[in-house]
């Protein structure tokens, strides 16, 4: 199912945006082996990571930033939200 995709205005570069950008450091876990593969009659040895899991552990804050200007509009998945909906009024105080 698709949703309707909801347009909102960037507060920083006024810029008509349906998304934001999110950045995080969560910690991962794979399962890592050795593969072996052979190219031109050698034997060449490369690490593949599979089954990647995210133990939803942060670091910090997430970052929730513009895709047009790259602004941090929020630190917090509940503004990202009320914003994107269109619900949150942004103002810039710098
Ligand atoms: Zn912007």
């Amino acid at each position: 199912m698709r949703g309707i995709e909801l347009t909102v205005k960037c507060p920083k570069c006024d810029a008509e945006i349906d998304h934001l950008h999110y950045f995080n450091y969560e910690l991962m876990k794979a399962d890592v082996s050795i593969q072996k593969v052979i190219h031109n009659d050698k034997v060449m040895n490369y690490l593949d990571y599979d089954s990647w899991d995210n133990l939803c552990v942060s670091k910090d804050d997430p970052e929730y930033c513009c895709p047009e200007c790259d602004h941090i509009l929020f630190t917090s998945e509940a503004q990202a939200e009320a914003f994107l909906r269109g619900q949150l009024i942004y103002i810039i105080l710098a």
